[in-house]
């Protein structure tokens, strides 16, 4: 017997839910790439993707995902050789650090941990040690979606200022922009990169990058440059070249009716929405962490994404059994343990379209899956959810 009928739903960190007018926003024939209303769509594009970073620095839009980005930030900054430093929180720094040292930069790790975020400390303490200057640049997550940390990454850029050292400070937004505040320009943030299929509803396939004047210094003596990526090409005035070539007209349709979407709604506002629905499915976990089988896997509630949310699950209990049973039985898709996690939990994600009935329809059914496949747990983790979304939404 199943309860599934319809449309699947997505409850895994990327791709997430669309919008309908998103979807819509794409059925019609593509522009004439050469036409005024083509240019002025990428203009309008770039100039939003700096509102969303809160930057007066350069934007760039490639065609790429998340790991496109990486390579764009890392080969219009470094040098073969150069050494970085990557702040470990999980698995997505990570893999940005070995995308570098693939490229032929030498990489160190900060060695950090799954279940909580970068101590800014730590990372003062290693800086203030290179008295070379041998970092060249610091590279962090604000969101871990593996781990389901948030790292500080004002606190990390004033650890990066404290220690008097001129790093660049590259941050990955791809699980964090048009969801949480960030602020790179306030933050000290030189580089910053995002995908558009997580927060910002959109299908995947487009990366975006910003770079303040700082970076854009190092730029002209970046050694890795490579045509597709860089930076100068991509900045003169001939729009063809601001997509290395074709430029991806219907993923931009739909970037521009979810950008258009979320500054309706307002930044401030799509923040605290996801603040309350996070709220709501902490909740959820913690009343059914009471049966001792399921726990946060970030430690420190403080450190506790608003954009996804790692649940472990202990030796003997099965999270791929409660996720196809999620899945094959009521079309609700969870985000499986990834790295180090593999086999030991499941992660809901809590990013970009989502409201409410979603959220709360997804908490029911990991309730139900729990209690179908008699995995211990606390009672009432839905109905917590459902407390704390009243208490924190008034009449
Ligand atoms: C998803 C994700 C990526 C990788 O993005 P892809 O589009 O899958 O290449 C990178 N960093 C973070 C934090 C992510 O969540």
């Amino acid at each position: 017997m199943v309860v599934r009928a319809g449309r699947e739903f997505l409850a895994i960190p990327g791709p997430t839910t669309m919008p309908d007018e998103v979807l819509q926003a794409m059925h019609r024939p593509a522009l004439d790439i050469y036409s005024n209303e083509m240019v002025q769509l990428t203009d309008g594009l770039l100039g939003d993707l700096k509102r969303l970073f809160r930057t007066i620095g350069q934007t760039y839009i490639y065609i790429a995902n998340g790991h496109g980005a990486w390579e764009a930030t890392l080969s219009n900054t470094l040098s073969r050789g150069d050494k970085i430093l990557v702040l470990e929180s999980g698995r997505f720094a990570i893999g940005w650090g070995e995308a570098a040292a693939a490229m032929g930069a030498t990489v160190e790790v900060l060695k950090g941990d799954i279940r909580r975020a970068v101590r800014p400390a730590e990372v003062e303490a290693r800086l203030r040690q290179d008295t070379q200057g041998e970092i060249k640049a610091v590279l962090v997550v604000q969101v871990d979606t593996a781990s389901g940390v948030v790292n500080d990454i004002p606190a990390i850029g004033r650890a990066i200022k404290a220690a008097g050292h001129d790093a660049l400070f590259m941050v990955d937004t791809v699980a964090s922009l048009g969801c949480m505040p960030f602020e790179m320009d306030a933050w000290g943030v030189d580089v910053a990169m995002s995908g558009s299929q997580k927060g910002l509803m959109t299908p995947p396939g487009l990366a975006f990058v910003a770079a303040n004047d700082r970076a854009r210094e190092r730029h002209r003596h970046a050694g890795l440059r490579t045509p597709y990526w860089d930076w100068t090409a991509r900045e003169g005035l001939e729009h063809y070249h601001k997509y290395a070539g074709t430029a991806p007209v219907h993923l931009l349709f739909a970037l521009r009716k979810a950008l258009d979407l979320l500054f309706a709604e307002g930044l401030e506002a799509s923040f605290t929405r996801h603040r309350l629905l996070a709220r709501a499915v902490r909740s959820a976990v913690e009343a059914w962490a009471q049966g001792d089988v399921l726990e946060f896997n970030i430690l420190n509630a403080a450190e506790r994404s608003d954009t996804v949310s790692t649940v472990r699950v202990s030796t003997g209990y099965d999270p791929v059994a409660l996720q196809a049973y999620c899945k094959g039985k009521c079309g609700v898709v969870l985000g499986t343990g990834i790295g180090d996690l593999s086999g030991k939990a499941f992660r809901i994600a809590h990013m970009g379209h989502v409201n409410a009935p979603m959220i709360l329809g997804t908490l029911g059914v990991v309730e139900m899956a729990l209690r179908a496949l008699r995995i211990p747990h606390g009672e009432g983790g839905t109905a917590a959810a459902i407390r704390s979304l009243a208490d924190a939404v008034s009449a």
